[in-house]
């Protein structure tokens, strides 16, 4: 354990300077808003709205005599700031596979295709989960099917479980992904650090890889990404609601052979959109 000496001279931790001036104070004022007692401190903030973490007041650190501890927010802000690099959008990060729910896929005692392609997409996502973790260089996966069928609720949960274990994700929607290509055809910098990092980082999400509108020049793009990633065995996780045959005459023949050259590929479909569903149970119809 090093002691705080050591850490405050290292200077890593210590993200804000100690705040001494706190005191106590008793709010006497009748009309005021505020609770009736308040810390208050030169700046007239309580503690709670003016720090992030209350508990260590953004240090990072906790002192027990002369021993300081890492607080528990530095893990969480770890968290934050991975989740914020892997471009996983808010209403994404909290799928998660063991929430993945098979009532969206019709009746237990119905027929059962929807249900069964839906098992064999989840046990693809746990296990490609966890090859991840032992072995990085496996095959990625393909998801297929119609709009609203849980394709990105099985990638994002991909994505959001293998952050939590640590490895380096990138969450790309490629409509955006296009956007961002397009825009910068012109700067070469920034083409060159996206397209980087989307071919070199070691897990790659592609969400909705659709029917879009692709110029030669974004084909070219897309598949110099699938290319690389294949070639140096980078998983990648894509979902899409191209039919083979469709994705073919979209993004062109040679990525399609690579997509399929390194995924395993699996269908999920559904009677009713599965957002549809969500809307009338959130409006009890
Ligand atoms: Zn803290």
């Amino acid at each position: 354990m090093k002691s705080v000496k050591d850490i405050l001279n290292n200077n890593v931790l210590a993200t804000k300077p100690l705040n001494t001036d706190l005191k106590f104070t008793q709010n006497t004022d009748p009309n005021s808003s505020r609770s009736h007692q308040n810390y208050e401190t030169t700046e007239d903030l309580n503690p709670s709205e003016k720090f992030k973490c209350p508990t260590c007041q953004d240090r990072g650190i906790l002192l027990e005599g002369d021993v300081a501890y890492p607080c528990s927010c530095m893990q969480m802000r770890k968290m934050e700031n991975q989740f914020r690099h892997a471009r996983i959008s808010r209403v994404l990060k909290n799928c998660r596979l063991d929430r993945f729910r098979f009532d969206f896929y019709g009746p237990e005692r119905a027929d059962q295709t929807h249900r069964q392609g839906a098992a064999k997409a989840l046990n693809a996502a746990r296990s490609f989960v966890a090859e991840c973790q032992r072995n990085p260089h496996g095959l990625g996966i393909l998801f297929t099917g119609p709009v609203g069928s849980g394709k990105t609720y099985l990638a994002a949960s991909i994505a959001n479980e293998l952050i939590e274990a640590q490895l380096q994700v990138l969450f790309l929607v490629v409509p955006d992904l296009l956007d961002e290509l397009r825009a910068s055809y012109k700067s070469e910098v920034n083409e060159m650090d996206l397209l980087d990092t989307a071919r070199t980082i070691p897990i790659l999400v592609l969400d909705d890889l659709g029917a879009h509108n692709y110029t030669d020049w974004t084909r070219n793009r897309l598949y110099s990404i699938i290319n690389y990633r294949m070639n140096e065995q980078l998983p990648t996780v894509i979902t899409s609601n191209l039919s083979l045959d469709e994705m073919e005459d979209y993004i062109g023949a040679r990525t399609t052979s690579r997509i399929i050259q390194s995924s395993r590929i699996f269908r999920l479909t559904v009677e009713e959109d599965i957002r549809h569903q969500i809307y009338e149970e959130r409006e009890g119809k």
